[in-house]
């Protein structure tokens, strides 16, 4: 019998890399998942195809991490599809990097938007839901850089340094209704995201990690599951760095 086996899990941004790898993991273990993604549909019905072919139920939502309405309506689809939510996984996100000084706007707000708020949104739909189940464990992707700051990333940061606040402050509000809130602190991991750095600059990267690797998708992965399931049935309020030691 799998950790997770009748759990329901939800996860923003499941349609490649980090979000993927949890999805996957949470369903290797049992649990039936609801995700969304933002442009990436093909990959979302892979996702959902792979999960089905495990024997679990999954459905694919199209939701702008950013907007409120959307996320107070993909989560009340979820609990009419699937009739309640033991997991969430706040993992969508987006990098916009640029030095402070050349910083614009747009990019500054984009990435708090897509990063930040969409906690807040998923966090606050979701909550009266884990409230009334008495149970519920959240889970929010943050980043090593919002610990120790990045240069060419203080929006990015920002937003992830606000996503260990946020966590922590659900973990408090929300502890005494079962509900437990954790974050994850990624360092460098090979996805997308980060394949988009020139080629020296990730090498530089490697050779500064104490483990002489990247992560991996499912290094991260294995963590969701640990904070899903009971195995950390105590653990609220915390930040676990899955980093190699980097920046530690
Ligand atoms: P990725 O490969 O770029 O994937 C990002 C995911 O987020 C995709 O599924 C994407 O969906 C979704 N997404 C982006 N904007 C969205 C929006 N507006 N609405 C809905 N979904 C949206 O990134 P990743 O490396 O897996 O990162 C996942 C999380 O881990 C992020 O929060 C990231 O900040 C964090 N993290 C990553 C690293 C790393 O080294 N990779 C390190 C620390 C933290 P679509 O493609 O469908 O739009």
């Amino acid at each position: 019998m799998g950790l997770l086996e009748g759990k329901i899990a939800l996860v923003t941004g499941a349609s490649r890399g980090i979000g993927k790898a949890i999805a996957l993991k949470l369903a290797s273990e049992g649990a039936d998942v609801a995700f969304t993604y933002g442009r990436s549909k093909e990959g979302a019905l892979a996702v959902a195809a792979e999960i089905e072919a495990m024997g679990r139920k999954a459905i694919a939502y199209a939701s702008d991490a950013r907007s409120f309405a959307d996320a107070h309506s993909v989560v009340e689809q979820v609990v009419a599809d699937f009739g309640r939510i033991d997991i969430l996984v706040n993992n969508a996100g987006i990098t916009k990097d640029g030095l402070l000084l050349r910083m614009t706007e747009e990019q500054w707000d984009d990435v708090i938007e897509v990063n930040l708020k969409s906690v807040f949104n998923y966090s606050q739909a979701v909550v009266p839901v884990m409230a009334r189940q008495r149970a519920g464990s959240i889970i929010c992707m943050s980043s090593v850089v919002g610990e120790h700051g990045n240069a060419g990333q203080c929006n990015y940061s920002a937003s992830k340094a606000g996503i260990i606040g946020l966590t922590k402050s659900i973990a408090k509000e929300m502890g005494a209704r079962g509900i437990r809130a954790n974050c994850i602190a990624p360092g460098f991991i090979e996805t997308d995201m980060t394949a988009a750095l020139p080629q020296d600059l990730r090498d530089q990267y490697a050779k500064t990690i104490p483990l002489r690797r990247a992560g991996t998708p499912d290094d991260v992965a294995k963590v969701a599951l640990f904070l899903a399931s009971d195995l950390s049935s105590y653990v609220s309020g915390q930040v676990i760095n899955v980093c190699g030691a980097m920046n530690s």
